[in-house]
C-alpha cells in the first residue's frame, strides 16, 4: 500500500497510525491542512474491509473537512479519524480511552468529534484521556448533537439556492422531496413545512417514513420513485454518490440542495446538472452547520446567538458560489472548491488549483 503517493493524499501534512495491543485499538488520524488552525473533524468507527479502504477513507474525508472549515469561515484546518472495528461489537470504554491517548499524540494538530459510528457519550469517554475533543458540551442547544445545526444551514443554503433559482423568497407551496429523514433530513423537513413547503419523503426505515407523514404531513415515496418526481428541489439527506448517471437523468427538478457528503459520485455530475438547467448547492458548503456548532463547542463560549449568526452566513457564501457560477461559466462545485483554496491557501505542487469536486468529503 503506497502512502505519499496515494490518489488521495494530496499533500496531507501528517498521517499517523497507531495500535493499542491491550485494548485492541487500530486507528488512524489525518491532518490534510492546518493554514487556518488545528485540524477538526469527527472519528468515525467502521469495521473497514482492510487498511487499504481505512486509509483511503480518512485521507478522503480529512481534506474534505479543510475546504468545509475554510469555507464556513472557521479558523480550523482539515482532520479526520478512523478507527478500524465493529462499533456494535468492538467498542469499549478501554478502546476509546487509548484513542484518546493517541489523539494526544498529535499534540493539539488534531481535535476529534463524533461521526458514523461514534456517538456524543464516547466523546465523553475519549474526553477522559484528551483535551482535544469536541462534540460534548452539554451546554450547547442540542447537548452536543450537531445535527440540528446543519439542518438549520442546509434551511439557509436551501433558501439562497431558491431565491438564485427562482427570485423568490417565499417557500409557500415549494415542493420538496427529501432523500433520508434522519437525524438531519427529519429536522430540515420540519423547517421547510414550517415555511409552508409541500414535502414528498422516503427512507429506508419505516419508522422515519411514518413520523415525517405523521408529523410534516409529507407524501411517502419509495426510495426509487425519489428521482422521478416532478417537484421543484431535491434534498438529498442520506447518503453519497447519489447524483449520476441515472439519477442526473431522471431528475426533473430545478435546484438540489441537501445535507449528505459526497453527493457527486463524479466532478463530471456537476457539469451534468448544470447542463440540464439544475442548480447544485455544493454538499460541504450547505452542509458546514455541524461543524460551525462543534467549533463554538470547542472554543469553549457556546453562545447560541452567535452560533446561529455564524450558520446563516452560509447563505450569503452560498450566493457568492452561485454568483461567480454565473459569471464564469464553471460549476458551483467548481467555484466553491476555488473559494476554499483561496481561504485556505492552497497549492498543489504543480501550482495548480483544479477542480477536484465529488472527492471532497466531510
Ligand atoms: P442519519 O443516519 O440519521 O440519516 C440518514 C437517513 O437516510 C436514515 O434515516 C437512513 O435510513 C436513510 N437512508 C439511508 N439510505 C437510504 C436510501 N438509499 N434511500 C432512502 N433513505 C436512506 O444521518 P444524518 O446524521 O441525518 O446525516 C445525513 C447525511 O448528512 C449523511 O450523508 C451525513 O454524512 C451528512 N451530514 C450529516 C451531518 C450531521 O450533523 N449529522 C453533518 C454533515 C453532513
Amino acid at each position: 500500500m503506497s502512502i505519499f503517493s496515494h490518489s488521495a493524499y494530496d499533500k496531507h501534512e501528517q498521517v499517523a497510525f497507531y495500535q493499542d495491543a491491550k485494548s485492541g485499538l487500530k486507528a488512524i488520524i489525518a491532518v490534510h491542512n492546518t493554514n487556518l488552525g488545528p485540524s477538526l473533524g469527527g472519528c468515525r468507527m467502521w469495521p473497514y474491509a482492510d487498511d487499504g479502504e481505512a486509509l483511503n477513507d480518512v485521507l478522503r474525508l480529512s481534506r474534505g473537512m479543510t475546504y468545509k472549515s475554510a469555507m464556513a469561515g472557521l479558523k480550523l484546518g482539515g482532520g479526520k479519524s478512523v478507527i478500524i472495528g465493529d462499533p456494535r461489537k468492538e467498542k469499549t470504554p478501554e478502546l476509546l480511552r487509548a484513542m484518546g491517548e493517541f489523539i494526544n499524540t498529535l499534540g493539539g494538530r488534531y481535535i476529534t468529534a463524533e461521526d458514523s459510528g461514534t456517538s456524543v457519550a464516547d466523546m465523553s469517554v475519549i474526553g477522559e484521556t484528551t483535551e482535544y475533543v469536541s462534540g460534548l458540551f452539554a451546554g450547547s442547544e442540542f447537548g452536543g448533537d450537531p445535527s440540528p445545526s446543519t439542518a438549520y444551514g442546509v434551511f439557509v443554503g436551501l433558501k439562497a439556492a431558491v431565491e438564485h433559482r427562482w427570485g423568490k423568497t417565499d417557500l409557500t407551496g415549494l415542493k420538496v422531496s427529501i432523500q433520508g429523514v434522519g437525524n438531519v433530513g427529519f429536522r430540515l423537513g420540519k423547517l421547510l413545512k414550517d415555511a409552508g413547503a409541500e414535502l414528498f419523503v422516503t427512507d429506508i426505515f419505516q419508522d422515519n417514513i411514518d413520523r415525517a407523514v405523521t408529523e410534516l404531513g409529507a407524501i411517502a415515496v419509495t426510495a426509487d420513485e425519489i428521482f422521478d418526481l416532478d417537484v421543484d428541489l431535491f434534498a438529498p439527506c442520506a447518503m453519497g454518490a447519489i447524483l449520476n448517471d441515472d439519477t442526473i437523468s431522471r431528475l426533473k427538478v430545478g435546484a438540489v440542495a441537501g445535507a449528505a457528503n459526497n453527493q457527486l459520485a463524479e466532478e463530471r455530475h456537476a457539469a451534468a446538472l448544470r447542463e440540464k438547467g439544475i442548480l447544485y448547492a455544493p454538499d460541504y458548503v450547505i452542509n458546514a452547520g455541524g461543524i460551525i456548532d462543534v467549533y463554538y463547542q470547542q472554543k469553549g463560549d457556546y453562545d447560541a446567538a452567535e452560533v446561529k449568526a455564524h450558520i446563516e452566513e452560509i447563505g450569503s457564501t452560498m450566493k457568492e458560489v452561485f454568483v461567480r457560477a454565473d459569471e464564469t461559466g464553471e460549476t458551483t462545485a467548481h467555484v466553491a472548491d476555488r473559494i476554499a483554496e483561496e481561504r485556505f491557501g492552497h497549492h498543489s505542487v504543480t501550482g495548480d488549483t483544479e477542480n477536484k469536486s465529488g472527492t471532497v468529503a466531510a
